[in-house]
């Protein structure tokens, strides 16, 4: 990894932690968009140091305790460039979220 890409995951770790604690309402409407699953790559686990928590098999020792900013994770597409695009997430648009919605008004 380059160092400049070191620090652009760097600053993507403080702005989720500056979403996570100051806009929270953000943080909540774009995790409405959010869809998939956490395939448990442990990618978002090692931002610029390897998690302590991290162990064997990728799996979080305090994961029920977790901080907000690794439940949060990915708050929006931004969180996704680079190498988390094999993400088990992705955001789809507000306009995909209406058609879920009448889709499901439908059944
Ligand atoms: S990068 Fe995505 S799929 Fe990988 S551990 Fe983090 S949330 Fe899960």
């Amino acid at each position: 990894m380059s160092f400049i890409q070191w620090l652009a995951e760097g600053w993507g770790k403080v702005r989720r932690y500056y979403l996570c604690k100051l806009r929270k309402g953000y943080v909540e409407r774009s995790l409405l968009r959010r869809r998939g699953a956490c395939r448990r790559c442990g990618e978002c686990c090692s931002i610029m140091f390897r998690c302590p928590h991290l162990e064997g098999g990728n799996q979080c020792s305090v994961y029920e305790r977790r901080a907000k900013q690794c439940r949060a994770f990915p708050i929006d597409a931004r969180d996704l460039r680079g190498r988390f695009s094999s993400c088990g997430f992705y955001f789809v648009t507000a306009e995909e979220v209406a058609g879920e919605r009448l889709a499901g008004e439908a059944l």
